[in-house]
Formats: C-alpha cells, structure tokens, sequence
C-alpha cells in the first residue's frame, strides 16, 4: 500500500521562440500546469498537463481551479491499485490535459517506489524514437528558410502547417520540397480547408509528384462525413487530430472508415484512454501518430516514455519542447537532433 499524501499544482509560463501560427490560430506563449503527487512515504511522482483552449476548452486556470477537487478525490488513494484512480479521472470530462499530469505523476511514483523504468513499465518496446519538427505558418521564403535549418539541424520528417491560403499553400509545398528533397512531409491544415479545397489541394501536390506521408486534420473536426470524402479522394494518408479527443471519438471514426491515421496527443484524451485508443487503432488497422500541445520537456516526456513503451507510432510529433525557450531539459530524456532516447 503506497497512499497518496498531497498534491501540488505549479503554474509555469513559457515563451515561443518565435510566434507559434496555425490556422485561425496565433500564440506567443504557454502557460503550464505541473502536477506533483507525494505518497505517505515520500515518493515524489510528476506530471505536465499543457491546457488547449483551441482543441479542448482548458486554460491553465481552469486546470488550477481544479486543485480541491483533485485532492478530495485523489488524497488517501493507493497509487499501487492504480486503475482505480484512472477510473475517478474519467469524471474531469472538460480537463484532459489535467487528467494526463495526475496519472502520470500517479505512474512516475508507482515505477519509483517499485524501481522500475516508466517506459519499461509500459511495455519497454524500444528505448528512442524519432521526432519532426514543425514549421508554422508564415511567408513562403520565412517557411522555406526554416525547412532548410531543420534538414541542417539533422531531422528527416518536417510537419508543414497550411490551412489558410490553398494556393499559397500549394507554393509553400512545392518550394520547400524543392529546397528540402529526400526528406519526408507531414501537412497538417488544422481544420483549415473545405472538403472541395482538401480534395484540390492533395491531387494537385499528388500531380506535382511530391508525396506526403500524413495528410492531417484537412477539415473541419465535426465534419466526420467529409473528413472520409477526403480520404477516399486523396492519393495520401488522412490523419484525425482535432476530430479525435476521446476513445468514444476514435471509435466512431473508425466505425465509419474516416481516416488512416490517428493523432493521439495526452493533452486531449487524457492517459488512460490514450492506451484505448492504441489498442482501438491496432485492433482495426489504423495507423498512429503521437503528437503534442505546448508540453514542456517535462510533458513531452510523458509521451517519449508512452511511444518508447508502447512501440506503436508511425510517427512522433514530439517538438514543443524544441520550439519554446526552457533553461534546460528536465524530462527524463535525452535529445540528440531528431533521437530522442530514455535515460537506461
Ligand atoms: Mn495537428
């Protein structure tokens, strides 16, 4: 028996280094919130939870004024029976990113007090995995200046923000895939394009000869009905990302043949049912992807020790931690370009 003897919540701001653009989406910074859970006999388990206002309605006051809450449920709770906690998190509906920071923080200190690796814990499939790095939505000679300093910084996959402008967009890929060759592109619209625009902007990359390994979120996230137009209309592989929150919402795209891919990110379904919707996708053929919000080395590595367990991601879109300033990495990681390893 290891019983959980307090809880603590510290806000942490962060800056960009520059601008993060997306569409219809603008941020300079991040505000995050860090969990830290202590048991009776002093194990210290730690958690980030970095709130979406844009995907999941949290802000990081929304995620503090949940403290007392937290406590009443989580205080005397036994990390060792430890899926009786993930089943009172499931009552957080609206805080999926606070949901994340209190069960890792609950795993970190179960794999402390049984010395036992996090990664290992979930399953110590392989000890790396391999990150893109993103380029956010600016002028054509800005995102193709940051393509080349990411090939040169030693990345092989770039994901590529679009979603605003369709013709300009088709540029942008067309210039930095001159400008790039032998890497691979992931082109993420954010919900930017029409179902007509996604379909016109995919055949025509297509006819280009360029090739995009994941198509992500190219509509609108209810539209689950054009989201599948596309899928069956583009030469490319379709990605959920804002469409796919909760297992609930993997299910049903998967039930109604959607998507190739899913994007799971911690931030906005929460651990647990990060690890349903793993085995939802395996069990029907999907592909995964694992993605981020604004995590700082201290989020991201919750999702380096969850692809490294688990071994199941296509692709890792593990980067914020690379795009905002932070002192030093304090993730249980270490990064060498585009590896990022687990500590032995
Ligand atoms: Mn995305």
């Amino acid at each position: 028996m290891s019983k959980i003897k307090n809880i603590k919540f510290i806000t942490k701001k962060y800056s960009y280094k520059k601008p993060f653009h997306i569409a219809n989406s603008f941020a300079t910074g991040a505000t995050n919130v860090e969990v830290e859970i202590e048991t009776e006999e002093g194990i210290k388990g730690f958690g980030e939870a970095s709130p979406s206002w844009r995907v999941c309605g949290e802000t990081s006051d929304s995620v503090v004024s949940l403290l007392n809450k937290a406590k009443s449920i989580l205080n005397g709770k036994d990390i060792e029976r430890y899926s009786l906690i993930f089943k009172e998190m499931s009552s957080f509906i609206f805080s999926p990113s606070l949901v994340t920071a209190i069960e890792f923080a609950v795993i970190d200190a179960l794999c402390k007090k049984n010395g036992i690796r996090v990664w290992k814990f979930l399953g110590g499939n392989k000890n790396e995995i391999e990150t893109d790095k993103t380029v956010s939505i600016s002028s054509v000679d800005d995102m193709v200046t940051d393509s080349i300093k990411i090939k040169r910084e030693g990345f092989n996959i770039i994901k590529i923000k679009t979603g605003e402008n369709l013709s300009k967009d088709i540029e942008v890929i067309e210039e930095i895939y001159r400008k790039t060759k032998g890497l691979r592109y992931i082109v993420d619209a954010n919900t930017g394009y029409t179902p007509k625009e996604a379909i016109c902007f995919a055949k025509k990359i297509y006819s280009k000869g360029i090739d995009i390994s994941v198509f992500e979120q190219p509509v609108n996230r209810y539209d689950i009905e054009s989201l599948k137009l596309v899928r069956f209309n583009s030469p490319f592989p379709v990605c959920a990302d804002e469409s796919v929150k909760t297992k609930y919402d993997a299910l049903n795209l998967i039930k109604k043949e959607a998507v190739d891919y899913i994007n799971i990110k911690l931030m906005k379904s929460g651990f647990s049912q990060a690890l349903s919707i793993i085995e939802l996708a395996l069990s029907s053929n999907i592909k995964l992807m694992i993605g981020c919000m604004s995590e700082s080395s201290v989020g991201i590595n919750q999702s380096v020790h969850l692809a490294c367990g688990r071994g199941v991601f296509d692709f890792c879109d593990l980067d914020s931690h690379l795009l905002i300033k932070e002192d030093k990495i304090r993730g249980d990681f270490v990064q060498n370009k585009n590896i990022i390893r687990v500590k032995p």
